[in-house]
C-alpha cells in the first residue's frame, strides 16, 4: 500500500506566490518600484508560447510587470541581441528571460551571454553557473527548476547535509545545476546520465533523488532505497485514451511504485512544475530588491 508523503508543489508554489505578492506591494508602497520581467520569444513553437503565456499570467497574479517581445522564426541573432541590450538598459526591467530553445540557426551561447548578469533571472549566464560551481562564490541567480527542487526539500524539512543524493540527468538547465546545488547543501552527489552503467545500482544508495531525464516511468520502485525522497522533474506525455486530449503527463519515476517505497514523492503534474514559475518570480523580485537596495 502507498505510504509516501506527497510533496505538494502546487500548494507550496501558491504559498510562495502569496509571499511574493505581499513583498511586491510592500516595495511599491515604500519606494514606488514595481519589479519587471521581460520575456523574449523567438519563433512559433506551441510549447514555448504556452510557457511564455503562463509566465506572463504568473507575473500579473503577483503584481510584477511583464514585457514581451515576439520575434519571427527567421530573425537574426543580432536582432535578438538588440532587444536584449534594450532590456539591459531599461531600468523598469529587472529580469530578462530568453525562452529556449532558440531556432537552430542561432548560437544559444552568444544570445545568453548578451543578458546582463544582474538581470539573468534564469541563471543561465556562464558567470552565474561558474559562481554556482565555485566554493566561496555566490551566483546572483540560481536556475529556477533546480532552485524549486531544493526549495521543496527545504519546505518539507528534508535534511540534505551529509545525505547521499543522486541526480539523474546532466543538462545545463536542470541536472547539472541541481547537482551543484545539492553539493552546496553538503550532500554527497552522484550524477547518472545516458552513459551510466547500471543506474539502478547507483540510485539504490540515494537518500534523495532528483530526476530530470525525460523518459516516462524510467525509475522503478525497485530502484529506490526504502524511505528515499524523490523529486521528479520529468514531464513526459504518454498516450491516454481516457483523456480528452488523448495523452497525459507522467514523470520519470513510476509514481505508484515510488509511493510504496519512498518516504516522500513529488507528483507529476503538480510537483516541480509550479515551483519553476514561482522561482522565476522570486528571482525577479530579488533582482529588483538588489537594484534598489531594498530589504
Ligand atoms: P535534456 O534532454 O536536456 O537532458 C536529459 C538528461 O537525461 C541528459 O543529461 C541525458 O544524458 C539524461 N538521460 C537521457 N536518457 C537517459 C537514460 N536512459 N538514463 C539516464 N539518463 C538519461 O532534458 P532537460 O534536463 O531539459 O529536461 C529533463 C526533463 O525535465 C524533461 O522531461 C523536461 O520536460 C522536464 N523539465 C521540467 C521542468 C519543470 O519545470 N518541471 C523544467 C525543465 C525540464 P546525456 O547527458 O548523456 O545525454
Amino acid at each position: 500500500e502507498a505510504s509516501a508523503k506527497v510533496i505538494d508543489g502546487k500548494m507550496v508554489a501558491k504559498q510562495i506566490r502569496d509571499e511574493i505578492t505581499a513583498e511586491v506591494l510592500k516595495m511599491k508602497e515604500a519606494i514606488g518600484v514595481v519589479p519587471g520581467l521581460a520575456v523574449i520569444l523567438v519563433g512559433d513553437r506551441k510549447d514555448s508560447a504556452t510557457y511564455v503565456r503562463n509566465k506572463k499570467k504568473a507575473c500579473e497574479s503577483v503584481g510584477i510587470n511583464s514585457f514581451e517581445v515576439r520575434l519571427p522564426e527567421d530573425s537574426t541573432e543580432q536582432e535578438v541581441i538588440k532587444f536584449i541590450s534594450e532590456f539591459n538598459n531599461d531600468p523598469s526591467v529587472h529580469g530578462i528571460l530568453v525562452q529556449l530553445p532558440l531556432p537552430s540557426h542561432m548560437d544559444e551561447q552568444n544570445v545568453l551571454n548578451a543578458v546582463d548578469i544582474e538581470k539573468d533571472v534564469d541563471g543561465f549566464h556562464p558567470l552565474n553557473i561558474g559562481r554556482l560551481a565555485m566554493r566561496g562564490r555566490d551566483p546572483l541567480f540560481v536556475p529556477c527548476t533546480p532552485k524549486g527542487c531544493i526549495e521543496l526539500l527545504h519546505r518539507y524539512a528534508v535534511e540534505i547535509k551529509g545525505k547521499r543524493a543522486v541526480v539523474i540527468g546532466r543538462s545545463n538547465i536542470v541536472g547539472m545545476p541541481a547537482a551543484l546545488l545539492l553539493q552546496r547543501e553538503d550532500a554527497t552527489v552522484s550524477i547518472v546520465h545516458s552513459r551510466t552503467k547500471n543506474p539502478e545500482e547507483i540510485v539504490k544508495h540515494a537518500d534523495i533523488i532528483i530526476s530530470a531525464v525525460g523518459q516516462p516511468n524510467m525509475v522503478r520502485g525497485s530502484w529506490l532505497k526504502p524511505g528515499a525522497v524523490v523529486i521528479d522533474v520529468g514531464i513526459n506525455p504518454v498516450e491516454d485514451a481516457k483523456s480528452p486530449r488523448g495523452y497525459k503527463l507522467v514523470g520519470d519515476v513510476c509514481y505508484e511504485e515510488a509511493c510504496k517505497v519512498a518516504s516522500a514523492v513529488t507528483p507529476v503534474p503538480g510537483g516541480v512544475g509550479p515551483m519553476t514559475i514561482a522561482m522565476l518570480l522570486s528571482n525577479t523580485l530579488s533582482s529588483a530588491k538588489r537594484t534598489h537596495n531594498f530589504q
